[in-house]
């Protein structure tokens, strides 16, 4: 996984599992500090993971 913003290859992955099982990953860049998520192979952003989790809550 490379970062989409500097294109290094020194990025942190961490799989995360809200409440209701929906599997995000989260990454972040050690370099320039970007931080994205991913869902179902799809980037997305913040927002999207509040939305979710709120989703989960409910
Ligand atoms: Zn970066």
């Amino acid at each position: 996984m490379k970062c989409p913003t500097c294109r290094v290859d020194d990025v942190i992955e961490i799989h995360q599992k809200l409440p209701d099982g929906t599997e995000i990953d989260f990454f972040s860049c050690h370099k320039c500090d970007e931080r994205w998520w991913d869902h179902q192979g799809r980037e997305i952003a913040l927002a999207d993971v509040l939305e979710l989790a709120r989703r989960a809550r409910a």
